[in-house]
């Protein structure tokens, strides 16, 4: 049986992956600190798929557990989520994006080097297209960063490209990911910030369960259909089941290859919270407030590469999104505290 390391595994993508390999016959060991999650997750994917997995409490910059655990084990790929991902504290703190994300990135890099595994899908995201000229995106487009968030996950990928340079044996899937929303169908395993939310839907599903007052909807003076910010959302468990399919590619395929893992479809703010409120039976109050510095208008993926190479299309609608994403936050009004 084939094993994969993955690195941020009890995290909120990373949980749902697991799932998704272990339905497919991997064997899973999960590396993460615990720095943005709870080990509860885990447990919890393993009685959703009555299946074990392992779990080591520890960093990825830690290069001596790095080792231990690539002489230990047999790993055919590695799947890399460990990361810091809130853009606004990137500005405050960038030095420890930095460090986490592209030193951390590093120092995998070089323990896989050294254990000759060079199979790698990284998560990247949609964020690194900048402000793109025209939409849908495609993998082309020219790239930039607006932040130090977005510049980590583009040096990462500027990284990986030289790596695979320097040595041809290297199978790299940079996983460039739109907005990820929902959670687990069976309401067990979901998204659960530590603080406030930034993200979206996080935040309107705090404010359908009261524990939010009311959602600020930043800027109604955008060219979209009704002046709110449009994105790709994207349900988690297709995301999850893009990475399975990253690994399959990478068992035949050498190189850099890159994917947009997006709907190819975009809704605006006000609609997301339309949906939400029907899918929940409940009122989502909003106000509008000034625009976020940073956002723009609108984005979302051309994601036909990944159908014709991966075989991977989304296939859960905004209704799906919104109905898992309330079962979830229903269930488990404080998260995996609750
Ligand atoms: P998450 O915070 O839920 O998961 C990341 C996990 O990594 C957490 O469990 C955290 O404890 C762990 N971690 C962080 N630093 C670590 C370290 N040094 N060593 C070991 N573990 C560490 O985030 P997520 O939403 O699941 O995102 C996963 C990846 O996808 C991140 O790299 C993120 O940047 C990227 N991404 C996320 C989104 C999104 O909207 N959620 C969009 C695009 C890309
Ligand atoms: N948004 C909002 N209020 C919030 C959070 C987000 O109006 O509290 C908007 C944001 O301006 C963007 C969309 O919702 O148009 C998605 O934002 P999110 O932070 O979820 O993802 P992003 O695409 O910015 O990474």
């Amino acid at each position: 049986m084939s094993k994969i390391l993955v690195t941020g595994g009890a995290g909120y993508i990373g949980s749902h992956t697991c799932i998704e390999l272990l339905n497919n016959g991997y064997e899973v060991l999960v590396l993460d600190n615990l720095s943005n999650s709870s080990d509860e997750s885990l447990k919890r994917v393993q009685t959703i798929t009555h299946k074990k997995l392992e779990f080591v409490n520890g960093d990825i910059r830690d290069r001596e557990l790095l080792d231990k655990l690539f002489s230990e084990n047999t790993f055919e790929a590695v799947i890399h989520f460990a990361g810091f991902k809130a853009v606004g504290e990137s500005c405050e703190i960038p030095l420890d994006y930095y460090d986490n994300n592209v030193y951390g990135t590093i120092v995998l890099c070089q323990a896989m080097k050294a254990a000759n595994v060079k199979s790698i899908v990284f998560s990247s995201s949609a964020t690194v297209y900048g402000d793109p000229a025209s939409l849908p995106i495609m993998e082309d487009f020219p790239l930039s960063a607006t932040n130090p968030y977005g510049r980590s996950k583009l040096m990462v990928e500027e990284m990986m490209g030289d790596l695979f340079k320097s040595d041809n044996d290297w199978g790299i899937a940079l996983l460039r990911y739109f907005n990820p929303v929902g959670a687990h169908p069976s309401g067990q395993i979901g998204e659960d910030p530590n603080d406030i939310p930034n993200n979206l839907m996080p935040f309107v599903s705090q404010v359908a369960i009261g524990k939010l007052e009311k959602l600020r909807v930043f800027g109604n003076d955008y060219p979209t259909v009704d002046g709110t910010g449009v994105r790709d959302y994207i349900h988690v468990v297709d995301l999850a089941i893009g990475h399975v399919r990253a690994i399959e590619r990478l068992k035949s395929n050498k190189g850099v290859q890159i994917w947009n893992l997006g709907v190819g479809k975009g809704y605006s703010v006000l609609e997301m919270v339309a949906a939400f409120e029907k899918a929940s039976g409940k009122d989502v109050p909003y106000e509008i407030v000034d625009r976020r510095s940073g956002d723009i208008a609108a984005c979302y993926a051309n994601p036909e590469k990944a159908l014709k190479e991966l075989n991977w299309k989304a296939e859960r609608e905004l209704e799906e999104m919104v109905t898992d994403a309330w079962r979830w936050q229903s269930q488990n009004p404080n998260g995996y505290a609750s």
